[in-house]
């Protein structure tokens, strides 16, 4: 099936035309600046996309359906869901949690019923896989009135990376994905690490944002929540202030000065000490999650690794792994270094933990999951108007 993913942002809109059967990838683009004089709407940026796909594809570019990567499902959404007014609206509704994000999905979604009304249209969600959690794992331990009026809780993100990580990782081993027990870690501009017992996410480090858990990119991950309330109180900084330092100031960017990986691990490795001390904040916190997760899944399979970061950078990986001793985990340095696009195994033959490296593709799982359900449905027709 050949399926339009979009992946919508409040000023960006990025593409992928995907061909499911074949796993092939037909186009790929991103339209910025949506806001701007150029590109006023989502209904312009989409225009744009139509140009890029008859260019490349001819004139009717053969779409049978759009799948979207949606952010924030909230409680209601544990699968994906074939789009109509009432999903739009849902979606619209769970903007609270995640105002940059669902707001910008959700005119993504009413910006294609506009333009193609009888294409179908899946909304995948970025939180529904970490829906299998349980209680004890996703309650803070807050006055219930936090979770019951204001929807307090730990969700999780990087879902869709999760599963098809996961799904992969038990490929590579053998293991039929509900045999499978691991530890998925996420590491891009945005970092979470995923507990996963018999195939199912029963913890993960984001948590009611993504901001919590690990050292990112410019993400602090967990600080102590006094720290917030103490600045605030003291009148020295505003909510919105701390807000945007922690999201945006802080993380690698925070201790060496750039939330390039890259770059840090070359400050590093020419002796530049900040540089040198983020990596080892960032790993050290990775370890943390990774040894508590052991613990959780009642024992990891594997140790995986996907995503810029977990994917590209051999050096993140060998420090994070040369803290993991105590359970028996041992590299293969020389797998470890190897460059390769596909799933493989990178630790030593007598390590207790596998350690795999996986490339994750959200984009191919959007679309495999948008055709499974169009399918699965037999839904080919268009969403009833309003
Ligand atoms: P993502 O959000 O998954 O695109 O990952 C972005 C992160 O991956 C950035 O921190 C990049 O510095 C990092 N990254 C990408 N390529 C490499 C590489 N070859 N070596 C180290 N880090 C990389």
């Amino acid at each position: 099936m050949r399926v339009l993913v979009i992946n919508s942002g409040s000023s960006s809109l990025k593409y992928q035309v995907r061909e499911t059967d074949s796993d092939t990838q037909l186009l790929s683009g991103v339209v910025e600046q949506i806001g701007s004089g150029d590109v006023p709407d989502h209904g312009a940026a989409l225009d744009l996309v139509e140009a890029a796909l008859v260019a490349e594809l001819g004139q009717d570019p053969g779409l049978e359906a759009v799948g979207h990567r949606v952010v924030h499902g909230g409680e209601r959404f544990a699968e994906p869901v074939l789009v109509n007014y009432e999903i739009t609206r849902a979606i619209e509704r769970l903007a609270p949690l995640a105002p940059l994000h669902n707001p910008a999905n959700a005119l993504g979604i009413r910006a294609i019923m506009r333009k193609w009304p009888s294409l179908p249209q899946v909304a995948v969600f970025d939180t529904a896989f970490h829906r299998t959690l349980p209680e004890h794992a996703w309650r803070y331990a807050v006055p219930n009135e936090l979770y019951t009026e204001h929807g307090v809780r730990r969700y999780g993100f990087h879902g869709t990376s999760a599963e098809y990580v996961t799904g992969r990782a038990a490929q590579l081993l053998g293991t039929p994905v509900r045999g499978f027990d691991g530890i998925i870690c996420h590491l891009g501009n945005g970092a979470s690490v995923t507990a996963i017992k018999a195939g199912r996410s029963v913890d993960t480090s984001m948590g009611y944002t993504p901001l919590a858990g690990l050292v990112m990119g410019t993400r602090s991950g967990d600080v102590d929540p006094s720290i917030l309330t103490q600045l605030m109180m003291r009148g020295e900084y505003t909510a919105q202030e701390l807000d945007s330092m922690l999201n945006q100031e802080s993380g690698l960017k925070g201790i060496a000065g750039s939330n390039d990986m890259r770059a840090v691990v070359a400050a590093a490795a020419e002796g530049d000490d900040e540089a040198e001390l983020a990596l080892a904040m960032a790993a050290y916190r990775l370890q943390k999650f990774i040894g508590g997760y052991h613990v959780a899944v009642g024992g990891a399979q594997a140790i995986v690794f996907t995503a810029g970061i977990g994917e590209n950078s051999w050096q993140f990986r060998e420090r994070v792994c040369e803290g993991l001793g105590a359970l028996g985990v041992r590299l293969d340095r020389m797998a470890n270094v190897e460059k390769s696009r596909e799933p493989r195994v990178i630790s030593a033959s007598d390590s207790a933990i596998k350690v795999l490296v996986v490339p994750t593709d959200e984009e191919g799982a959007i679309a495999d999951q948008t055709a499974q359900l169009i399918r699965d449905s037999g839904e080919q027709q268009a969403p009833e108007g309003e």
